[in-house]
């Protein structure tokens, strides 16, 4: 029987490059996956649906807002985002660790729901090179403005988090997520007992 997954929320400002990390996280170690979630904004240039998020109508968001299909949800940027629970449940009953890369709502939403969770904020190195990345992501300065003045206001939430690291070498950023990973894989109150008894009570 595998271990039950565990279930890190990362939060960081739009652009901040928690996306590269994540994969990456991904890529590096065994058995940890990213959620895929719901959204009603349109797809970026090189965005696939299923891969990087689903996207679907406002009116398909509603239907399964309606059928309690999310785990959370908010609205972001005047469109709303979404994680399904069901897959979370799979993956995480097949011992995967699952990243939910979701904004500062959608994290507090699942703290006063109780939801067991390992909390982490990225933030970015500098507001300057926050501004030059999303100037070059959005097609009107404005929007990347509006971001930006949400990304300082959500950033100041960051002691709400467990943990809290700052996006300015991506290697060491790496590093600092794997090990917040690892450590928390070996929490005592998340070990399985069974071969841990079975040393104890085992000859020399
Ligand atoms: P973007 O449009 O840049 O991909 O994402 C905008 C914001 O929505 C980011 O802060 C991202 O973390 C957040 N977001 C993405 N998916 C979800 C989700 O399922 N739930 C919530 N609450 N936020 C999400």
């Amino acid at each position: 029987m595998s271990r039950k997954g565990i279930l890190f929320v990362i939060s960081a400002p739009s652009g901040g490059g928690k996306t590269s990390l994540c994969e990456a996280l991904c890529a590096a170690m065994d058995d940890v996956v990213r959620s895929v979630s719901c959204t009603t904004r349109a797809p970026r240039a090189q965005e696939q649906d299923g891969l990087d998020y689903y996207f679907i109508s406002a009116q398909q968001f509603a239907e399964r807002v309606a059928a309690g299909d999310f785990l959370e949800w908010a609205c972001v940027h005047r469109h709303r985002y979404g994680t399904l629970r069901q897959p979370i449940d799979e993956a995480t009953a097949a011992g995967k660790d699952v990243l939910l890369v979701i904004d500062v709502q959608g994290a507090e939403q699942l703290r006063r729901a109780g939801v067991d969770a390992v909390h982490v904020f990225v933030l970015p190195p500098s507001w300057q090179a926050l501004e030059e990345r999303l100037a070059g992501r959005e097609s009107g300065t404005k929007t990347a403005r509006a971001r930006l003045a949400v990304a300082r206001q959500e950033s100041a939430q960051y002691t709400a988090y467990d943990y809290v690291l700052i996006n300015d070498c991506f290697a060491e950023a790496l590093a600092a997520l794997k090990a917040i990973v690892l450590a928390e894989r070996h929490r005592v109150r998340r070990a399985d007992p069974a071969p841990i008894l079975q040393l104890l009570n085992g000859g020399t």
